[in-house]
């Protein structure tokens, strides 16, 4: 590629979905991209997220990230945390690179939000992230102190589609467990694919005769309201009722599959204590009234085994990036920009929100075509019409001369700090014990 600004450099934080997307893209534009990841493989959510049933989906996007991190102009440097291992402030501001990328996700649970709540952390309160990742890695072992308990009669707080998986997983598991006693051997894949009712069926069996308690998923409004499938933001009425029946119809379907039940309209309030252990929680009615969240006087007791919080997941803080709440203080939310760093921007679930693969991909490329090429002018011929490619992004924010205006243009590190960036990159990757792609991915096993 005929590029005058070959000479770029680019970080890019996080090398899964987003990462790897972004990372590809400009190294093919020429720039030299280094990719800093903070685990051993890139695949992030992936891999610790989206549960191990998804065995086809799973393998596709570990071959994606794989193929685009391998690009030439890919520099990978596994376990290197920012934050930890490499400040963020240095890296931004210090090291040289024409941009910083931040494409590391959302790690952290949404804290439950009751009082002194966390206080009951392994005493009887469990947070979906590590009780997901603790149940993808099981199998294979390879994170021995991740652990997680599947018990009848779990309590979840959550209402979106990760909160269906944390209930999909106890009834699978639960299901699995008494089939075992009867001698019948299955397992999660299958059960997870045909549906429970029906596998059972082929044995003369039906769940309610395994005598299994099933978890309840206590969400805060109506089943129709439950984030499983999204209106665009210009929906009519009319197509506001239809997605709202898909909701309902894919819940119904779900729990029909998968056993387990839904309670709505009920808000976590109060924290049930007994003996120093989180036994339940109490709720409070709701009520919807004209899309709007209401409570009511009515109050009831949900009592567990173990109370499971899955309301969302939001970024883990980063050394040197203020906080605006729980999420990063982004001035720009369309492309993660930060007060205080003019080369920083921010792609996927870190900035989106949004717990979904093709929406931290699509907006990786979004990212980069309209704003991160543009500013480094490898978009093209022409830098406004890099800018201009901005596709589902509200334009009136968005001209190519305002992209342009507000972005300038960026530097290109010297030979110098070129030189010293590669020697510390160089340097990281020796201490990761890492050598090539290929090789390390051997030396560190394929994904569970
Ligand atoms: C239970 C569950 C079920 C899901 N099911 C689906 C589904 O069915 N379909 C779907 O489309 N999506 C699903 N998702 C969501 C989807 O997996 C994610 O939204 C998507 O993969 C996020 O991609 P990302 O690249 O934006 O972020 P991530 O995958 O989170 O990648 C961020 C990367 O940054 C790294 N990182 C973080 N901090 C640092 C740091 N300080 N320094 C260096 N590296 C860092 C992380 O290790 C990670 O590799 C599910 C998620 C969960 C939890």
């Amino acid at each position: 590629m005929n590029n005058p600004n070959r000479a770029h450099c680019v970080a890019v934080i996080g090398g899964a979905t987003a990462g790897a997307e972004i990372a590809s893209r400009l190294a093919d534009r020429g720039v030299s991209v280094f990719v800093f990841e903070q685990n051993k493989r890139p695949y992030g959510k992936i891999e610790d997220g989206l549960p191990r049933w998804h065995e086809a989906l799973r393998e596709k996007e570990y071959e994606t990230i794989d193929e685009k991190l391998t690009r030439p102009g890919v520099a990978f440097v596994p376990s290197t945390k920012i934050g930890r291992d490499v400040g963020f402030k240095a890296l931004a501001n210090e090291w040289g690179f024409s941009a910083v990328v931040l494409a590391n996700g959302a790690w952290r649970d949404r804290p439950l939000p009751i009082d002194g709540a966390d206080a009951y952390l392994g005493k009887g309160l469990v947070y979906q992230n590590p009780f997901v990742i603790a149940f993808n890695h099981a199998e294979r072992g390879d994170l021995p102190n991740a652990r997680y308990e599947v018990l009848p009669g779990a309590v979840i707080v959550g209402g979106g589609l990760a909160s269906i998986d944390v209930a999909k997983i106890h009834t699978l598991e639960l299901t699995l467990r008494e089939l075992a006693k009867r001698g019948i051997e299955s397992n999660v894949v299958e059960l997870e694919v045909k549906g429970i009712p029906k596998i059972l069926a082929g044995h003369g069996l039906t769940f309610e005769q395994l005598g299994i308690v099933p978890p309840t998923i206590y969400y805060r409004r109506r089943v129709e309201d439950m984030p499983l499938m999204s209106a665009p933001e210009d929906a009519d009425a009319a197509r506001i009722a239809k997605v709202e029946a898909g909701r309902k119809r894919m819940l119904e379907k779900s729990t029909e599959k998968y056993c387990f039940k839904v309670e709505p309209l009920s808000a976590p309030e109060a924290l049930i204590v007994e003996n120093g252990r989180l036994v339940g929680l109490r709720f409070r009615r709701t009520k919807m009234e004209n899309g709007r969240l209401g409570m009511t006087d009515e109050t009831f007791e949900a009592r567990g085994p173990v109370v499971i919080s899955s309301i969302g997941s939001i970024p883990e803080p980063i050394e040197g990036i203020a906080m605006k709440g729980e999420l990063f203080d982004f001035k720009d939310w369309e492309i993660g920009r930060l007060e205080g760093y003019p080369t920083v921007f921010s792609v996927g679930n870190v900035v989106t929100g949004k717990g979904n693969i093709v929406a931290s991909r699509k907006h990786a490329t979004q990212v980069s075509e309209a704003a991160v090429e543009a500013y480094l002018g490898v978009g093209g011929e022409d830098r406004s019409a890099a800018a201009e490619a901005r596709p589902g992004m509200p334009e009136a924010d968005f001209t190519a001369d305002q992209v342009l205006a507000s972005l300038g243009n960026a530097k290109p590190p010297s030979d110098e700090q070129i030189a010293k960036l590669r020697e510390r990159v160089a340097k990281l990757q020796r201490a990761a014990g890492y050598d090539d792609y290929k090789s390390w991915k051997e030396k560190v096993g394929a994904p569970c």
